[in-house]
């Protein structure tokens, strides 16, 4: 490809309003609009299309002054470099609107894919665990059962657009401050399709297409969170004149849990035990995702102590395994206690010299050297 500035005809030094009034020029002489037919116009115009693109925009200029070309294929993907991006939004400004329909709308009786249904479901934490079957119901659009997207069951009904003849667009010729300007727009009578319809359809007034009510199952797969999406290919809307049908997207929402709390794969989960437990230690049940576990209550354990159970956490929704299970022992406290209890209690008060504490330096040693 020949050099940039050499596109637009412009030196190394050019500014930007030097930029636009070369492009300006130039884009207005190779208008396709301007040369029907001419394939050689239509090429200069995506050169100097595509040569403006860069260079009206600073950050791509320097990179493509110290680079080139290739240094902007690797700093933007496809998209940013096609020639054909934001740039209609310029030449949207410069000709005054109308103009970009011509490629936005080309096309309109070919073959298009139909668009991706978004639905939200909410299951509950016990369903994101174990993974379940659930039925969900969208409205999704399709071919007209009665004239089978013909839009008309009478096609003999069926001709070309008078007003456009069969284009789908019309040419409009506008003055403006660059001149004459003939811009192309969707033919209003046909809506672009290039055909109208004298009898269309009853039960879709001539649309070719209908709403339809599904009922989908859907597989959950055990281990996903809120933010997970399930994708069903070809279950969204049907194509559109053979096209391919769009996908059905499932936002999954997790509710909380009253057990069990969750981040990302590990799970965390509060466990009672009593201060005779955490004293003397022993076992104790944790529940697990799929069921009541035994375990260790080590001797001498503090409220708000935690031990970690290996691979007992949600499992991984992408591969196989699970996250871990953090069990925190929070000693109880009864507001009640049998007489027995209380008599065993108050015998450990005694012994303990009626202090909470007397291994260490207790709580009233404490208040005492404060005090003296
Ligand atoms: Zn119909
Ligand atoms: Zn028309």
């Amino acid at each position: 490809m020949r050099d940039f500035y050499e596109i637009l005809g412009i030196g190394r030094d050019a500014d930007t309003n030097e930029i636009k009034r070369a492009y300006r020029k130039l884009a207005k002489k190779y208008h396709p609009d301007l040369n029907p037919g001419d394939e050689e116009a239509e090429k200069n115009f995506k050169e100097v299309t595509a040569a403006y693109e860069v260079l009206v925009d600073e950050e791509k200029r320097s990179i493509y002054d110290r680079y080139g070309e290739d240094g902007l294929r690797s700093n933007y993907s496809a998209s940013d470099f096609s020639g054909f991006g934001d740039i209609f939004d310029d030449l949207f400004d410069i000709f005054g609107g109308g103009f970009s329909q011509t490629y936005r709308t080309r096309d309109t009786n070919g073959p298009r894919r139909g668009a991706d249904l978004q639905v939200p479901l909410k299951i509950s934490f016990k369903e994101a665990m174990l993974g379940a079957e659930k039925e969900i119901k969208v409205h999704r659009e399709e071919e007209c059962k009665t004239c089978h997207g013909k839009k008309t069951e009478d096609t003999s009904s069926i001709h070309t657009c008078p007003k456009c003849n069969g284009r789908g667009t019309i040419n409009h010729v506008q003055n403006s401050i660059l001149g004459q300007m003939i811009q192309t727009v969707t033919c209003p009578d046909c809506n672009g399709s290039g055909e109208i319809v004298d009898k269309p359809c009853k039960d879709c007034n001539g649309s070719g297409r209908e709403n339809v009510k599904k009922t989908i199952k859907v597989s959950i797969p055990k281990g996903v969170d809120t933010g997970s999406v399930i994708s069903l290919g070809g279950q969204g809307n049907q194509g559109i004149n053979g096209g391919p049908a769009g996908d059905l997207l499932i936002y999954i929402e997790v509710e909380e849990d009253q057990v069990f709390k969750r981040r990302g794969a590990d799970l965390y989960v509060e466990v009672p035990i009593a201060y005779s437990q955490a004293v003397l230690g022993g076992t104790v049940k944790v529940p697990t995702i799929s069921e009541m576990i035994e375990e260790k209550v080590p001797k001498g354990t503090e409220s708000g102590d935690i031990i970690k159970i290996k691979g007992k956490g949600a499992p991984y929704l992408r591969g196989s395994g699970s996250g871990d299970l953090y069990v925190s022992y929070k000693i109880h406290v009864p507001k009640k206690v049998s007489e027995e209890e209380e008599k065993l209690l108050k015998d450990l008060l005694v012994a303990q010299g009626g202090q909470i504490e007397k291994s260490e330096k207790g709580f009233f040693e404490k208040i005492k050297d404060f005090f003296d």
